[in-house]
């Protein structure tokens, strides 16, 4: 036997794994991945992809960075585990990086996912609020089509029909506002003003809850999973005035966003003047290297929790919240992406080269392509004056088309059939200009194909 078919695994293996994903075509054929190098990766058949979404949009860094495989060695090999109740340098260090990353000054409290790094958020907004006179505001608002994560506190931010058809209720306290879409917005006008009129539903909610209940909203500054939505900048500048006024904690959850896939270290940094009160990052922060989540908070709100005298800690742990390995991981990640320009670099080939995926404008079932960096959705339609989702077979059909021919892509919007209807491009940070083509061509002749 070769060492290929000896490490193939059996079909009756594969069938015990549960497989999250399944989703996007169930009939599929699943692909079992055995190497990676770049932003590729390779089969148990020997057959190479290009991964258009870097993972769940984390491999920022792609596949196979040495560097930091050997900080992660390292690291285990000098001090293999260690609990943040007590402090360990990685640790210390990672959390320096991301406060001067941030701008200003910030605390971070680690974890080992998004999803945990914004529960973590809500029970902080929450006892914040507790300890400095306002205990009844406990509300967190969120938007439609939003995704926070998978555990029952981030589901319920996460206003996205898989909460709502399979998984009610959600914890009590979470509502949802109008999302800035302006592709399908309710409201007349220019994208932004419907997005401008969009933030106005946000501060009228606080208004109607009443702003003594409103503990702190929580965004992405782009939606990504509900189908990569770019609002106008000034809705963003907007929302944060209006989470001032109202003392509600802004939340901004960079879990996508973070770490050079806009074009900016962080998403929020294209809203001038905007400075979130609470941060959550995963993903992109290690590249997917290793598991790490990581909220980071202003330092006005971290000292409440460190009044002496008063029953203020935070009552909240995690067991392996800031491994050593992931935090050395992180900090090298971060050390590779500041060395090589990587955020500038996907700059410039967002514009040169991702963005020809605009020209796909032209064809009769793409209703809009939206980009912001090395994120781009292609909203997909019957027709573009019915804006009727296009049919998921049809999807299926591309999504299919892209993967025989080597490519793999998403597609997401909401979690629905029939709502599922935006083709996701999010690829490594470091493709090549010509992986870029690749991924452009092909995904272009599968559209063209319908
Ligand atoms: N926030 C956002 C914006 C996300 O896209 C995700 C994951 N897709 C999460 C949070 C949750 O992260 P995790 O899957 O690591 O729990």
């Amino acid at each position: 036997k070769t060492e290929r078919e000896m490490n193939q695994v059996v079909e009756k293996e594969a069938s015990l794994l549960w497989n999250a994903m399944h989703r996007y075509n169930p009939e599929a054929e699943q692909v079992v991945a055995v190497k990676g190098e770049g932003s590729w990766f390779t089969d148990e058949s020997g057959k190479r992809y290009l991964d258009g979404v870097s993972g769940l949009w984390c491999l920022n860094l792609g596949h196979g960075r040495e560097e930091i495989a050997d900080a992660a060695a390292e690291q285990m090999k000098n001090l293999s585990y260690f609990p943040l109740t007590m402090n360990h340098q990685p640790a210390i260090k990672l959390a320096a990086k991301i406060s001067e990353l941030l701008g200003g000054k910030y605390q971070t409290f680690f974890s080992n996912s998004g999803s945990e790094a914004n529960e973590t958020a809500f029970k902080i907004a929450r006892q914040y609020h507790n300890q400095t006179g306002n205990p009844q505001k406990y509300k967190v608002i969120s938007r439609y089509r939003g995704y926070h994560g998978s555990t029952l506190g981030a589901l319920s931010a996460t206003a996205q029909a898989n909460r709502r058809v399979k998984y009610d209720p959600g914890v009590p306290g979470f509502l949802h506002v109008y999302p800035p879409y302006s592709y399908r917005s309710i409201f007349d006008g220019s994208p932004e003003e419907s997005d401008l009129k969009a933030a106005q539903l946000l501060e009228e909610m606080i208004n109607w809850e009443g702003e003594e209940t409103v503990a702190a909203f929580i965004m992405e500054p782009f939606i990504s999973g509900g189908g990569v939505i770019v609002p106008s900048m000034k809705y963003i500048q907007r929302v944060a005035e209006i989470c001032k006024k109202y003392n509600v904690l802004l939340i901004m959850d960079e879990v996508v966003s973070g770490y050079g896939r806009t074009g900016k270290m962080f998403g929020f940094k294209h809203a001038a003047g905007v400075q979130p009160d609470i941060v959550t990052m995963a993903k992109g922060l290690t590249s997917g290297y290793l598991p790490l989540g990581a909220t980071a908070v202003k330092s006005e709100i971290y000292d409440v929790f460190r009044e002496t005298g008063k029953d203020s800690h935070f009552r909240h742990v995690s067991t392996y919240g800031g491994h050593p390995a992931a935090c050395a991981v992180a900090l090298k990640n971060i050390e590779i992406i500041e060395r090589e320009n990587i955020v500038e670099r996907v700059r410039t080939l967002a514009e040169s080269k991702l963005a020809d995926l605009h020209q796909l404008m032209d064809h009769k079932n793409v209703g809009e392509v939206r980009q912001i960096g090395f994120l781009l959705g292609i909203e997909m339609v019957e027709d573009k004056q019915s804006k009727l989702p296009l049919a998921d077979a049809k999807l299926a059909e591309v999504i299919g088309l892209c993967k025989e021919k080597g490519l793999i892509i998403g597609k997401n919007g909401d979690t629905v059939p029939g709502q599922n209807n935006v083709i996701i491009v999010a690829p490594p940070l470091t493709s090549t200009e010509e992986d870029l083509e690749f991924l452009i061509d092909t995904l272009e002749s599968a559209i063209r194909s319908l």
